[in-house]
Order: C-alpha cells, then sequence, then structure tokens
C-alpha cells in the first residue's frame, strides 16, 4: 500500500526547510493568495486546508474572500492587484466559482509566474510542449508517489482513466514527459477493461466509486487512485481497494493516497513560484 500521507509529511518537511532558506536570502516569506468567492461548504473546507497547511511550513497567509454575489469584473481586479503584489508569490483562485461567474476566464488572468495551481492556458500549454512552467497539484502528486515507490515509468505501459483538464490531460503529459506510453481512457472508451489490464501504471481519475475493480489490473501493476468519492460508507475512491489489492503491486487508498498530496505540492510550486519570482528580481 502506498502511504500518501507519511510521502507528503516529507514533502512538507522539506519545503519548510526550503522557505526558511528562501525567507533568509530575501528577507520575506513566500507568500499565497487563496481567493475564495461565495460560501460553497466543500471549497470553503478545501482553502481552510490549503492556509493551515501553508501556515504550518512557513507561508504567508494572504487569503482573500469575495462574497458570493461578486461580478466578474471584482473577482478579476482582485486577481490583477494579486498579480502586481510582490508580496504574493503565489494565486489560486478555488474552482468552483459562483454559476454568475466564469471561472475558465479568471484563471486564465492568473500571470504564469504564480500560477501555482498551474491551471491557466498558459501553464498548460508550456507542459504540452514540454516547456518549464508551474504543473498542476494532483498530477504531480501523482508523479511524486511513484517516484517515492522507485515505480519504473520509462517504456512502460501508463493507462490514465479521465480527459479532465484538472488532473486526467495533465497526468498524461506528465507521464508523457517521464518516457511512459501513454493511453487516456475516458467516458467514451470501449472495453475499458482490456485497455486498463495492459497497464504497468494504471491511475483512475473519474469520479465513480468502485469502477477499476480486479479484472482492471495487471498483476503486479501499480495502481493510483485519485478518486473521491462520498458514499454511504464514507469516503471511496474510484478503485475497489479490497478487490484490487491482492492484484496489483503498489495501490494508494483513499483517504491517505493521493489526497494529502494535492496541498504538499500547492506548497512546494508556491516556494518555486516564489525562487523563480526572486531570481527573475535579481537579474
Ligand atoms: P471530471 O468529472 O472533470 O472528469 C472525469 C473524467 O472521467 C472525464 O474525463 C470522463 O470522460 C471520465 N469518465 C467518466 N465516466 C467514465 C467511465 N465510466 N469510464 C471511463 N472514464 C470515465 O473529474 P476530475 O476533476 O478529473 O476528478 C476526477 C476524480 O478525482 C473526482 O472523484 C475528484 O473528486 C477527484 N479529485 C481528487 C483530487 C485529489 O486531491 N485527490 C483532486 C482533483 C480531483
Amino acid at each position: 500500500m502506498i502511504d500518501g500521507r507519511a510521502v507528503a509529511a516529507r514533502i512538507r518537511a522539506q519545503v519548510a526547510r526550503e522557505v526558511t532558506t528562501l525567507t533568509e536570502r530575501t528577507g520575506r516569506p513566500p507568500g499565497l493568495a487563496t481567493i475564495l468567492v461565495g460560501e460553497d461548504p466543500a471549497s470553503t473546507i478545501y482553502v481552510a486546508n490549503k492556509r493551515n497547511a501553508s501556515g504550518e511550513v512557513g507561508i504567508t497567509d494572504l487569503h482573500r474572500h469575495l462574497p458570493d454575489q461578486a461580478r466578474q469584473e471584482e473577482v478579476a481586479a482582485l486577481i490583477e492587484e494579486c498579480n502586481s503584489d510582490p508580496a504574493v508569490s503565489g494565486i489560486l483562485l478555488q474552482l468552483p466559482v459562483p454559476e454568475a461567474l466564469d471561472g475558465a476566464a479568471l484563471t486564465a488572468t492568473i500571470v504564469p509566474e504564480k500560477d501555482v495551481d498551474g491551471l491557466t492556458p498558459v501553464s498548460a500549454g508550456r507542459l504540452m510542449q514540454g516547456a518549464p512552467g508551474l504543473r498542476p497539484c494532483t498530477p504531480l502528486g501523482v508523479i511524486e508517489l511513484l517516484d517515492s515507490y522507485d515505480v519504473e515509468l520509462e517504456g512502460t505501459q501508463a493507462v490514465v482513466v479521465g480527459r479532465s483538464n484538472l488532473v486526467g490531460k495533465p497526468l498524461s503529459f506528465l507521464l508523457l514527459e517521464r518516457n511512459a506510453t501513454v493511453t487516456i481512457c475516458h467516458s467514451r472508451t470501449r472495453d475499458l477493461e482490456a485497455v486498463c489490464a495492459r497497464a504497468d501504471v494504471l491511475v483512475a481519475a473519474v469520479g465513480t466509486a468502485g469502477l477499476i475493480g480486479a479484472d482492471h489490473v495487471k498483476p503486479g501493476a501499480a495502481v493510483i487512485d485519485v478518486g473521491i468519492n462520498r458514499t454511504e460508507e464514507g469516503l471511496r475512491g474510484d478503485v475497489d481497494f479490497d478487490a484490487v489489492t491482492a492484484r496489483a503491486g503498489l495501490v494508494t487508498p483513499v483517504p491517505g493516497g493521493v489526497g494529502p498530496m494535492t496541498i504538499a505540492m500547492l506548497l512546494r510550486n508556491t516556494v518555486i513560484a516564489a525562487s523563480m519570482q526572486q531570481e527573475r528580481g535579481e537579474r
């Protein structure tokens, strides 16, 4: 079983050391501006978790909260303010924003240098072209878990189930960057089971509890479960954990697998962004 909590704790400790070094060098700690619009309960919890985790590693909390009725121009103006504020190293617009707003258009106004969620079109383009840039946190967390458990990627068959801009697509490019042979599956894929069963590395990022069973898994494969599904039995992943453990070489639990990695990678991205801004300022 892959222990995401342990790997995430190690990364957080490493980030805390990097924050100390950076603060000593520059006289200012990195700052993270989380932007929450409205009162969505899940988003409120996610943002609180991100702020707590940032504080724990010494990142300055520059959180901003706008009311539910905030207009597109108001949110855009706030992002613009954060874009030009040197105390802000990273900007995270918590999605989804209220229905009246265009979340994708707002995300696109974040300057790429501060795009710690890696979700702007510029960051996505840089990833696709293999150019340096900030990468999305959950896909980064998946790669980090695989590396932590010495899972070979080069030349292997990697199957990613899910093609969202948030997880499936960026993860596929990160795996490709590591020279895996990548197959992307989605809701129209025929014979999902047979495609998945070819995978040395299988990642599920769908949002359907227990979709991936033992027959989807090649014996010895590394299986990473990104899914978070609230069921009557509690939080469940996309992988039928009990059925798959006997067959897989490695498997992530839900909770305690990919989840803790996402925030850890956000913290790391914030430090990377602050370092890049610092270096640019010195040039
Ligand atoms: P999404 O709804 O945007 O995308 C789901 C994808 O699954 C789509 O590309 C769709 O084509 C595919 N799909 C749907 N049904 C399918 C089927 N039967 N067979 C094959 N593919 C199918 O979701 P998302 O934002 O990518 O998130 C996916 C899951 O990961 C959700 O459960 C979400 O909660 C979770 N998630 C977890 C974290 C984390 O930190 N652990 C972060 C982001 C998302």
